[in-house]
């Protein structure tokens, strides 16, 4: 069993930027010296592409300022110190139709783990999405959240019939990973509405259409052998439902909502408790004394959760947000976790290899390894130059960040750093900034007649 510890010290001060999502940041909804408790709407938005923000402990707002954010800049957060109080979570679940259990999610402040506002994903404008599926393959299930394999199997499927209703989608799919067999025995032989559950392996053609048809139900649940990074949506897509995906689009552009475990399960909390958004599950590895899995209120310090799990093994010398091949270096660890922290990865000083970029020998191997056909070398240049603009024009927004670039650079110049920060930067400067139209580039030419 993979099992997920709590943390039981609530930390001293919690940071709550007000963008913890892609889209607009939200307005923050208190003041200097007001008193919030847990649960609390402290911010929101009322653009569609964005999502609110709730307070995760009981206190007194201490300040509004941009403060470092785990993706590398500044982002304006609620500071609150930590006080005795009680929740006041103030959702209203009485669900009625789709569109109500969308604007749930919205006001939840439910995101998908890689940054998207799940109403989005579920209700993209101007498209219509016919299947939804939870994507479990990434990790197993995570045990802190429930108290047995069947209570999670259980959740997991309400909460699928819950993101179908919300997309107004007629059918759904649970994918599992093949070597997750806690998983598989969670939901295999499940009576659920009247029928038994078998975990279907995705073999061949037989994809999610397959199942579904064979056993004559709206949901199935299949396994499957691949892992994908949490951007490459697409791939991911075109396994498990044989739909591909042009370059240039996304999952809903073919009429699939994809959505992660954490994000089921909070919109499970919501209708069912009422609950917001306030806490994920976060993985911490590396050089710490107790590496685990930890379920940490959304708000805490990098340093409080690694304090939870023993603290550091010796001096630290890097610490790497979501993934150490494609995370963010972190400048502090004062930095808090948001809605999109996966993990946090610790090396020691002696660990980190300092060996300095040097210049770029155009050698292309970032181009050869790139999954979605850009020039990186160029894109990570220009972003060093700050020539944001100019990353646009190269289509740096396809880029799905799965640093094979980086990987591959003998000269190793940091280019999904750059990337990143140039995404970033471009992202704060046109909010609703879409993927680039790219008619002069047929490599990156869209197909499929969707989206932007
Ligand atoms: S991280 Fe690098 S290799 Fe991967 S998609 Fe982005 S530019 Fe291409
Ligand atoms: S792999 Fe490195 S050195 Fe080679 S072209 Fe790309 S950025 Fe330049």
């Amino acid at each position: 069993m993979t099992n997920v510890n709590i943390m039981k010290d609530i930390p001293e001060k919690v940071i709550i930027p007000l963008k913890q999502h892609d889209g607009m940041a939200c307005e923050p909804l208190v003041k200097k010296g007001d008193m919030v408790c847990e649960g609390q709407k402290i911010g929101e938005c009322g653009a569609y592409n964005s999502a609110s923000v709730h307070s995760s402990v009981s206190g007194e707002v201490i300040s509004i300022e941009e403060v470092p954010h785990p993706n590398g800049n500044k982002v304006n957060s609620v500071i609150i110190q930590t006080s005795e109080g009680s929740e006041c979570a103030d959702l209203k679940p009485e669900v009625v139709s789709s569109s109500d259990l969308a604007d749930l999610i919205k006001e939840a402040g439910i995101v998908e783990h890689y940054g998207c506002p799940t109403h989005m994903v579920l209700r993209p404008e101007g498209k219509k999405i016919d299947l939804v599926l939870i994507n479990a393959t990434s990790s197993e299930w995570i045990g802190g959240h429930y108290d047995t394999p069947s209570q999670y199997s259980l959740q997991m499927l309400d909460a699928l019939k819950l993101l179908m209703k919300a997309a107004g989608a007629s059918k759904g799919a649970i994918v599992l990973r093949n070597d997750d067999l806690e998983s598989i025995s969670a939901f295999d032989g499940l009576n659920y509405d009247g029928k038994s559950i078998t975990v279907a392996p995705l073999i061949g053609k037989r994809k999610v259409s397959y199942y579904l048809k064979d056993m004559a139900s709206d949901i199935v649940v299949v396994s499957q052998d691949h892992i994908y990074g949490k951007k490459i949506l697409d791939l991911f897509t075109y396994n498990v439902t044989g739909r591909k995906v042009s370059f240039g689009c996304v999952p809903t552009d073919v009429g699939v909502a994809i959505c992660g475990v954490k994000s089921a399960k909070a919109l499970y909390d919501a209708v069912n408790s009422g609950k917001p958004y306030i806490e994920t599950v976060v993985s911490v590895s590396g050089k710490v004394k107790n590496p685990q899995k930890i379920l940490v209120k959304i708000g805490t310090p990098f340093k409080d959760v690694i304090e939870a799990c023993g603290g550091y093994i010796g001096e630290p010398g890097k610490l790497i947000a979501n993934g150490s091949i494609t995370g963010v270096a972190q400048y502090t660890d004062e930095v808090p976790v948001s809605k999109t922290t996966t993990s946090i990865f610790v090396q020691s000083a002696g660990e980190v290899v300092r060996g300095e970029s040097i210049y770029c020998t155009h050698c292309a191997r970032c181009v050869d390894v790139c999954p979605v056909n850009l020039v990186p070398s160029r894109i990570a240049a220009l972003s060093d130059q700050g020539r944001f603009d100019e990353c646009r024009q190269m289509h740096i927004m396809n880029c799905v960040e799965c640093g094979r670039c980086a990987a591959v650079c003998p000269s190793k110049i940091h280019v999904l750093q750059l990337i990143k920060y140039a995404k970033v930067s471009i992202e704060k400067a046109y909010e609703d900034f879409a993927p680039k139209d790219s008619s002069t580039n047929l490599k990156l030419g869209c197909g499929c007649g969707g989206g932007e």
